[in-house]
């Protein structure tokens, strides 16, 4: 397994394998990584011939009171982790070779404007402008991304076909903890009690489907039981919505294919999950 530092080396490395008839696989992440990520990077490598994994602490994603110097970060552990998975390549850039005193960003309009957009608002400038430029230094085939960052997905979805991206956004399904908490890197910022509590999002959204299921199309009233079952616990809402996915804008009526997407504070861990009505 390679480790590249450079834009230019991870530039000539795909030069070189596509040039040899290698289609690449890429699964950008910001690191410290779990199962969820290592499912992305086993789906890359069943569907490619190379497989690229990113990891990068990307600054311009990150508010000025965000968690960006907490992060957690693992080198070593993602590196073992990444080996046993038979990843080719680790990109590995600093900040200062990805943000050269950059003065462009990609702004994917609309999309953004609801759900982490409202409450993180320079977020998905920063997620739409690093992806551009992996995607100009890895050159990709396919780059798995996961449902998780539901509304990501999105976004770099439209970024891809609006830009003329030539490559493939592949969704890849959420991966869960055994009591349905979703895996996140920020999971580790949870004390053992909250980490006990912060099952609600997943029983919260299973309470929705529930309702949808059993007949319930009023999103407001779905919202509101999802809230109110929140709202038993310590956990601070930022938001609970039901939204239309190709759009991102909140529903009245909820339908087959809306998604419910959440995102709750456990002390100063904001957690997000989401779910698609069925
Ligand atoms: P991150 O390192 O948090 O930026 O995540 C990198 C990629 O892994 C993104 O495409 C995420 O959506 C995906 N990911 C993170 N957690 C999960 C999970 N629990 N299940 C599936 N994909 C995930």
């Amino acid at each position: 397994m390679k480790i590249i530092n450079g834009i230019g080396e991870m530039q000539l490395f795909s030069k070189q394998q596509r040039g040899k008839g290698k289609t690449i696989g890429f699964v950008p992440t910001m690191g410290f990584l779990h199962e969820g990520h290592l499912s992305l990077v086993r789906k890359a490598r069943k569907e490619c011939s190379q497989v690229v994994v990113s990891i990068f602490v990307n600054p311009t994603q990150f508010g000025p009171k965000e968690d960006l110097d907490d992060y957690p970060r693992d080198f070593e552990a993602d590196k073992a982790l990444c080996e046993k998975e038979n990843v080719d390549v680790i990109f590995y850039p600093a900040a200062e070779e990805m943000y050269n005193q950059g003065k462009t960003f990609v702004l994917v309009e609309e999309l953004g404007n609801h759900l982490c957009g409202k409450s993180r608002p320079t977020h998905f400038k920063g997620v739409a402008t690093v992806v551009a430029k992996l995607f100009n230094i890895v050159k990709p085939d396919k780059a798995f991304f996961g449902l998780k960052d539901a509304q990501q997905f999105a976004i770099i979805k439209k970024m891809a076909s609006d830009l003329n991206f030539d490559l493939e956004i592949v969704p890849c399904p959420i991966v869960r903890e055994a009591d349905g908490l979703a895996l996140s890197s920020r999971n580790r910022y949870l004390s053992k009690e909250q980490r006990a509590e912060a099952t609600v999002l997943n029983s919260s959204l299973n309470l929705a489907l529930e309702m949808f299921k059993a007949g319930e199309k009023n999103a407001g009233k779905i919202k509101q039981a999802a809230l109110q079952k929140i709202e038993g616990t310590s956990g601070k809402v930022d938001y609970v919505e039901i939204v239309d996915f190709d759009s991102m804008q909140p529903v009245l009526k909820a339908e087959k294919g809306s998604l419910i997407a959440l995102a709750v504070f456990f002390g100063n861990a904001r957690l997000i999950d989401n779910r698609f009505f069925e």
